[in-house]
């Protein structure tokens, strides 16, 4: 990136800064205390890509050239010792599909989450401003990756994501830890009508809309609504870890898709089972 080095503020309550192999991450401490577990919410710091996309940007999908992005993911891959083809990510589409990696084909699947007990490999959700959430339940070695935007909160995709490790493997939800990542913060993210209508119904409603006066617009806390979610769906308040970092106040850090105007890259927020054991087979 051609920008002087990047201002890390102090971390969240709860979450570190690392380094590793240059890339740059914010991890759970909690997570990072499973021993089975690799994780990172991935910093834009360094990386192959520029103009609007620098640095480590992961998705071609908003117009960055390949070659720089197939860069990025060679150097997440070297930097956690995980093969590029064992990054399982998926084509997000703002819905509520949980898809289990031990369903998956060759194609990569459609959905907003993934769940996955395979050793050696990573789910990850590609963000920029969206909630990504990690989960992970010691019992079965399992873990789970959410996208969770306003749409998907709306249709409680954080609850569904509880749900689905209880329907793939037994999870108890009071014995899961999960960790809510960066993500645009109640101070930058102003919604309309649609948006607090979408919510009608729902319990944290009233805890997350902060009505901006003279109009009518709110604040929204989106991290906030996803960590009630995840309390909702039987997980211990001492197990939800939520970053509170906001993307578009913290744009050299985070690509931020309302802080940038549209036109900026994503970046990867993963979590891996086992990767050590794996490398074995
Ligand atoms: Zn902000």
């Amino acid at each position: 990136m051609n920008r002087e080095g990047p201002v890390f503020p102090p971390p969240p309550e709860g979450f570190r800064w690392m380094e590793k192999g240059g890339v740059c991450f914010l991890q759970s401490v909690s997570l990072a205390g499973h021993s089975w577990i690799d994780h990172a919410f991935c910093t834009r710091w360094r990386g192959a890509s520029g103009g609007a996309f620098a640095g480590l940007n992961f998705s071609v999908r908003e117009g960055d050239g390949e070659d720089a992005v197939r860069r990025n993911w060679g150097m997440l891959s070297e930097a956690f010792g995980i093969p590029e083809d064992r990054f399982i990510t998926l084509r997000q589409v703002h819905g509520t599909r949980l898809v289990s990696l031990e369903d998956c084909g060759e194609t990569v699947p459609e959905g907003d989450g993934l769940v996955t007990a395979r050793r050696g490999f990573a789910v990850g959700i590609k963000t920029a401003d969206c909630v990504p959430i990690l989960i992970a339940d010691p019992d079965a070695r399992a873990v789970c990756a959410v996208h969770a935007g306003w749409r998907g909160t709306a249709m409680g995709i954080a609850e569904k994501a509880v749900e689905a490790m209880r329907r793939h493997f037994s999870s108890e939800p009071s014995r899961l830890t999960a960790a809510v990542g960066p993500a645009i913060g109640p101070c930058c993210y102003e919604v309309d009508e649609p948006v607090f209508r979408s919510m009608e119904g729902r319990g944290e409603r009233e805890a997350v809309f902060r009505a901006v006066p003279g109009r009518d617009r709110w604040k929204l806390d989106l991290a906030g609504a996803n960590e009630i979610q995840l309390a909702a769906a039987g997980l211990k308040g001492g197990r939800i870890h939520t970053a509170r970092l906001c993307t578009s106040c913290n744009r050299n850090l985070f690509f931020s898709h309302r802080g940038e105007g549209g036109k900026t890259g994503r970046q990867l927020n993963f979590i891996a089972v086992g990767t050590d054991a794996a490398s074995g087979g």
